[in-house]
């Protein structure tokens, strides 16, 4: 999906506003993407900016991938609204971070093959199986964009909450340094045990607690026998 040629620009900057939410008021930001060739023309991304992130030091930073059922209906099929609330918290606590909102809902297929992937996993099928056969890959995210976003902000490094692995290569890859990989583990109960598990035991996810500097190998707990 990197069809756009590195000179080009993938997005434009809108517009910001105030965003009060319980934990702080960050201040909201809008872009517009390009298209076609990466994703639909207009797509739109948001970016969630507390306190002076444009120093140079690294930033606390997630990208949060758009989840509807989980960030909006409270779905606890998944693990994404407790992230992104944990997300905001902890940048809130700190009083210095960025937070993406990146819209890709499902893993990059769309809400509504999501809705046809969770009918499959309720047939049997796990998170990863389900996406397969619907004819999509496991993990079909980008995070192209990233650069662009970040780049508005003058962040280089990050300081990236996330479980997954290929999210700390894919920012290497677009030169954006993780200078700390601080773990995210929210909100794992009986629906989405399984579904967690899967994601640590077939894309990687990394379920260990502790914060752990880029680099250092991470040392990863089995993962409990699937139940489903
Ligand atoms: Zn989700």
């Amino acid at each position: 999906m990197s069809a756009t040629p590195a000179n080009e620009p993938l997005l434009d900057y809108v517009t910001s506003c105030a965003l009060p939410t319980p934990w702080a008021q960050f201040t909201l930001h809008a872009f517009v993407e390009h298209g076609p060739g990466f994703g639909p023309a207009g797509k739109e991304h948001l970016a969630m900016v507390l306190g002076d992130i444009g120093d140079g030091e690294p930033v606390l930073a997630r990208v949060h991938s758009e989840c509807l059922t989980g960030d909006v209906l409270f779905s606890q099929r998944c693990d994404c609204g407790a992230q992104l609330e944990g997300a905001l918290q902890r940048i809130a606590q700190e009083g210095r971070g960025i937070l993406l909102y990146l819209r890709q809902e499902g893993r990059g297929i769309g809400l509504v093959n999501k809705i046809r992937a969770y009918r499959l996993q309720e047939a049997g099928a796990d998170t990863v199986e389900a996406n397969l056969q619907l004819g999509f890959h496991a993990d079909a995210r980008n995070y192209e964009l990233c650069r662009p976003m970040l780049a508005q902000f003058g962040v280089k490094s990050l300081r990236l909450m996330t479980n997954n692995p290929r999210k700390i290569d894919a920012m290497t890859r677009l030169g954006i340094q993780v200078a700390e990989r601080v773990p995210l583990l929210v909100n794992r109960n009986a629906f989405n045990n399984s579904y967690l598990n899967t994601k640590q035991a077939k894309l990687g996810h990394m379920m260990s607690p502790a914060s752990v500097p880029v680099g250092e190998p991470v040392v990863v707990t089995a993962a409990a026998p699937d139940a489903s």
